[in-house]
């Protein structure tokens, strides 16, 4: 058995590398378990790591149980250092309560650690069928700001506004991030996914700097997709597409549209990118509450996210055995979690991730 080597998921791009290590020569990662099935899964990617002799050591660390002042969220300065110091790390999934008043745990950690772009790659996985079986594209998402700037106000009693942020740096430093990860990773298209015919200033800006940037890239043919049309053309013909950027709340919406084309949340992984070198992987699915505690919940989308994150640090050996063995056991159909039509449970699904490395 030969997995293919999704070119999608390994070299990230690295501008700057200073991590920490110890003593004994092991890098330190920033894990947060998260919540959910976020323990559930997170404990996989570890006993995974220990049987592939992953030279990482995790520094975990919990979401916090009152609100910290200086983070205005559950998620603890401590926390976000830890992040700052290591520059590598992993992250579960965190729960959003809704309207509870406080900042969300995703979007502290993105605007703190200036997380500014989400890396998710999309592709069919070898022997697991679904209606396409050649989808391999890349969705990346601008991650501080647009509609999930926070800024929402009630304007008199029942009219509320919220405020869409679009800024010419960010967008200029995420479509930058698009074509130079096109070019250092063989891939020749890059489509911007816009309403500038209704979000005449923000989204037009977004273009504007998609524009900008494109020039500087001849190499790479550059176009522009109206989101619905692109949500039309995605269930049609995802072969239509290679790498895509969009802003903030347009990712969102089609990497789950992305992970549908696959088999679903379960498989789906990511990297966030963020200033200075940091790099903070996680999956692109949510807590799962429905399944949280039950030990059902599918670990590939955060073990491929842990699997980018080892290839941002060049650790692309253990890298490819730990996705290697993830993409066999799959294919092989013996232990597969109820997400992909299986039966088995998160537990097994993981000792069988773990013989076959
Ligand atoms: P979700 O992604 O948690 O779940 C959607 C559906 O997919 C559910 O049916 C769930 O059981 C299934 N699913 C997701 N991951 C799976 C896995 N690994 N294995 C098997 N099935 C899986 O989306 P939701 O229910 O809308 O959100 C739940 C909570 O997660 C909310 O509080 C939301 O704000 C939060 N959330 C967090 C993140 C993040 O931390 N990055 C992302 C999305 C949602």
């Amino acid at each position: 058995f030969t997995a293919t080597r999704s070119p999608s998921v390994g070299l990230f791009t690295t501008f700057d590398r200073n991590y920490s290590s110890t003593s004994s020569n092991l890098i330190t990662a920033t894990l947060f378990p998260g919540d959910g099935i976020g323990p559930e899964i997170a404990e996989s990617v570890k006993q995974v790591f220990n049987a592939a002799e992953v030279p990482i050591e995790w520094e975990e660390h919990f979401v916090g149980t009152e609100v910290d002042p200086r983070t205005q969220s559950f998620l603890t300065w401590e926390s976000l250092e830890s992040v700052r110091r290591n520059k590598v790390g992993l992250k579960g999934p965190m729960a959003t309560p809704i309207g509870k008043g406080h900042r969300s745990l995703n979007l502290t950690l993105r605007k703190e650690l200036n997380l500014y772009a989400n890396v998710r790659p999309c592709y069919s996985l070898p022997g697991y069928k679904t209606r396409y079986d050649d989808v391999n594209l890349v969705t990346i998402r601008e991650n501080t700001e647009g509609e999930y700037s926070g800024l929402e106000h009630q304007v008199v009693r029942g009219v509320v506004e919220s405020l869409k942020i679009i800024t010419r740096q960010a967008s200029l430093r995420v479509a930058e991030y698009a074509f130079y990860y096109a070019k250092t990773h063989g891939r020749d298209r890059v489509s911007a996914v816009h309403k500038a015919n209704i979000m005449q200033k923000t989204d037009g800006l977004f273009l504007k700097c998609c524009r900008e940037v494109a020039e500087k890239y001849p190499e790479i043919k550059y176009e522009e997709v109206v989101i619905d049309n692109c949500c039309m053309m995605l269930v049609k013909n995802p072969t239509l597409f290679d790498v895509l950027v969009m802003p903030n709340l347009y990712g969102d919406i089609i990497s789950d549209l992305c992970a549908g084309l696959i088999g679903g949340l379960g498989l789906t992984p990511s990297l966030n990118i963020g200033e200075g070198g940091i790099a903070l992987a996680e999956a692109v699915h949510g807590s799962a509450p429905d399944i949280a505690g039950k030990n059902l919940a599918n670990p590939t989308a955060l073990l491929l996210s842990a699997v980018s994150m080892l290839h941002h640090l060049d650790l692309n050996e253990q890298a490819d055995k730990i996705q290697d063995a993830i993409l066999k056991t799959i294919a092989e159909g013996k232990y597969r979690t109820g997400d992909l039509g299986g039966t088995s449970t998160t537990t097994e699904f993981t000792k069988a991730i773990i013989d076959h490395l």
